[in-house]
């Protein structure tokens, strides 16, 4: 018996039994801000034998409020969520094995993502995410925890496809952007986040541990700042649900080429180039370095020029900062990057 869970494998829930389940488990990980290294950390520390963490942004200054596993050094040198969230479960659970995925999760990677997990966690922020999160693992029977945290209001369900009422069950359709507070415009506290993320892990230890009776079976919903917390029978799932009653994934077949969305709250847009390609930074660098100022590592490159700032990854998808505009995203896109 492995020393390091044994508190763990003493508690009747799980026991040694339970613990061996959790070693043979992969749990897929949406999103590594707050919700998302909370997340990691849990899964990590309990000894889930690997653990697939997607995630399309960088460390910053910002986040360490919340976000913990970051620190200072990995927002000074802006290294990668997926990959400062790997480096720092390695130290924390050398048995288990992480696989960082430095990646915007769209319809184009989201199936390879899910297929052979056994748990879906979101630590995402947006909807559109969600929705696709909801079509790639009702289509494919992968269990999922939906959750969302901002300001003192947090939010969770667990979704068994077809057993479970899905996510579009529940919500058919997103809040229309701009209508619901987001972390950007109302803030967020850690408690909160702490709490959703606590619920959202033990929801997953359930179902790895193929404990189904004890899930909680609800839309669950807290407060901290009003001291809310709420428990609400979602039904049965609904025979017209698109996703789930009648099998129309419609987010996994978007349509193909480049694809930009604005970064809500952060005066920036991402690029995602219509084609997979791999970058050589040096190259790009020598390239970039009379029109403005220029430094990489081995996961960006971050480029600077007047008013904007271009962070562009490995695979060419580019966040840049200094705009909302699509247009004017694209243009400098185009301009510096090429497509
Ligand atoms: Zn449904």
């Amino acid at each position: 018996m492995n020393e390091r869970y044994s508190r763990q494998i003493l508690f009747s829930g799980i026991g040694a039994a339970g613990q061996r389940c959790l070693e043979q488990s992969r749990a897929l990980i949406i999103g590594c801000g707050a919700l998302g290294t909370a997340h990691a950390e849990s899964l990590a520390r309990a000894g889930v034998g690997k653990l697939r963490i997607a995630d399309r942004d960088f460390v910053e200054a910002s986040n360490l409020q919340r976000q913990t596993m970051f620190t200072e050094r990995d927002a000074a040198e802006r290294i990668p969520k997926a990959i400062a969230a790997a480096n720092h479960i390695r130290e924390i659970n050398r048995e288990i094995e992480v696989e960082p995925e430095i990646a915007d999760v769209n319809h184009s990677n989201i199936e390879r993502l899910v297929k052979d997990c056994d748990v879906v966690l979101d630590g995402t922020d947006n909807f559109a995410t969600r929705y696709l999160i909801n079509d790639a693992c009702v289509k494919h029977e992968i269990n999922w925890i939906y959750g969302a945290a901002v300001g003192s209001y947090g939010v969770t369900m667990t979704i068994q496809p077809h057993q479970t009422p899905c996510l579009r069950c529940v919500f058919e359709e997103a809040p229309p952007p701009a209508s619901a507070p987001t972390c950007d415009t109302a803030g967020v506290i850690m408690p909160i986040i702490s709490i959703v993320s606590a619920v959202q892990v033990a929801e997953a230890l359930k179902l790895l541990t193929a404990q189904n009776e004890s899930l909680h079976r609800s839309l669950m919903q807290f407060d901290v700042w009003r001291n809310e917390w709420r428990k609400i029978n979602p039904g049965p799932p609904s025979p017209e649900c698109p996703t789930c009653g009648l099998g129309n994934f419609a987010t996994l077949e978007a349509a193909s080429g480049d694809f930009a969305a604005v970064l809500c709250g952060r005066n920036a847009v991402q690029i995602s180039p219509a084609q997979a390609t791999q970058l050589n930074f040096a190259e790009l660098a020598a390239r970039l370095r009379g029109t403005g100022e220029v430094k990489f590592n081995d996961y960006l490159l971050r480029f600077r020029t007047g008013d904007f700032e271009l962070t562009v990854f490995q695979d060419a998808r580019s966040i840049v900062r200094g705009t909302n505009e699509i247009k004017t995203a694209r243009s400098l896109y185009a301009k510096y990057i090429g497509n």
